[in-house]
């Protein structure tokens, strides 16, 4: 298999393939606004905004953990970090809906009520007490990524290249791609790919010091801060639909740093303002499938990518090597224009 973008699509996808028997060869060629690398790597099985579970929460959350999990022990590193999430509520309106969505089987599970005693808080605005996720998560996705990188390049299985279009070539038996030969190749381009049904999404963020805050988990109020250990934190992420390519703006520091003041008082050190393209899908859904017999696509991770990717590699890896049946939801056939 040949998999073109190393980013947390085609990272993923290519351990899964690996895992599974198979030669992959990669090629990648990092550019601005990647969304892996800009990711801060939460994996919340709940949309706070509506109090509900996420796409298909409980399955993907399993499938994850296990992936990450055992990622971990075969690179012999760290960057899955379970802690909980803790939602700060705004007003006594959102602390009565978290109580009462409480009550529902499907999200009971995923959902306590404070109060939460845990290191940190204590310095935080208050509000109307806190919601709690227990089985929240942060993917250092950048030491996945470096750790991967440096394993598959040791081994000449990652060169690092641009493909342009016309280096991908399809024959009857498979395609070849910078003299390279496969019987699939597989484009995790994310916000770069040439997709009609992708709609891609800017987000920037911050990561900050605050000397002395010690929080233990991730913290929502307005904007997500999520620890990072030493003093460092991920401030993030924002929204953007317009101008998608326009890397950090003033106005999304400005935005962040005033949701930042109502959470915190104190000293805070800017370390790094980052911005990226959320690869999101038209239906917000993940897009894969084949293209052609020897040419397929892992896209449209949108803004759950690390929650996401592990299921739909191991989803698309069963379609394409056990010629099993892709979920219509994620089909990219479901773009296609019917007459
Ligand atoms: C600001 C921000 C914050 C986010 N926060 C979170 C979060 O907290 N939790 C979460 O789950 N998700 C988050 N996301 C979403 C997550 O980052 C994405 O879902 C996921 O990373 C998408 O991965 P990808 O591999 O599809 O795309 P990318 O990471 O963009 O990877 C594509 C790779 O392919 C390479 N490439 C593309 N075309 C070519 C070519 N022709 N030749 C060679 N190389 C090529 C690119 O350079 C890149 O390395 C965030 C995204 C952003 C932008």
């Amino acid at each position: 298999m040949i998999i073109i973008g190393q980013g947390l699509a085609g990272a993923v996808l290519s351990e899964t393939l690996a895992q599974r028997g198979l030669r992959v060869m990669m090629f990648d060629q990092p550019q601005d606004g990647r969304a892996s690398w800009m990711a801060a790597g939460l994996v919340n099985p709940v949309v706070l905004r509506r109090l509900v579970l996420s796409w298909r929460a409980p399955e993907m959350l399993a499938v994850a953990a296990a992936f990450y999990r055992d990622l971990e022990l075969r690179y012999d590193t760290t960057f899955w970090h379970p802690m909980p999430l803790v939602k700060i509520h705004p007003n006594g309106k959102e602390a009565g809906e978290w109580r009462n969505r409480m009550k529902d089987p499907e999200i009971a599970p995923f959902i306590q009520e404070g109060p939460v005693d845990m290191p940190g808080l204590d310095r935080l605005e208050k509000g109307f007490g806190h919601g709690v996720v227990p089985r929240a998560a942060r993917l250092d996705v950048r030491a996945l990524l470096t750790a991967h990188r440096s394993r598959w390049i040791a081994s000449g299985d990652l060169e690092e290249a641009v493909v342009g279009k016309e280096a991908v070539h399809l024959g009857s038996d498979g395609g070849e791609v910078l003299g390279r030969t496969a019987p699939m190749i597989i484009h995790c381009e994310g916000p770069f790919a040439d997709l009609e049904s992708l709609s891609p999404v800017r987000g920037e963020g911050l990561t900050v010091r605050i000397p002395g805050l010690g929080l233990k988990c991730i913290v929502h109020r307005s904007v997500f801060l999520l620890p990072l250990g030493e003093d460092r934190y991920r401030l993030g992420a924002t929204y953007a639909w317009q101008d998608v390519w326009s890397g950090p703006t003033e106005a999304g520091r400005v935005q962040l740093m005033e949701r930042l003041d109502s959470l915190v008082d104190g000293e805070v050190e800017v370390l790094e303002h980052w911005a990226g393209v959320r690869p999101a899908s038209r239906d917000r859904r993940p897009i894969m499938g084949r293209l052609d017999r020897h040419e397929a696509v892992f896209n449209g991770l949108g803004s759950r990518g690390v929650l996401l990717a592990p299921w739909c590699a191991q989803h698309l890896a069963a379609h394409l090597l056990d010629g099993s049946d892709l979920d219509a939801e994620v089909d990219l056939a479901r773009f296609a224009v019917r007459p």
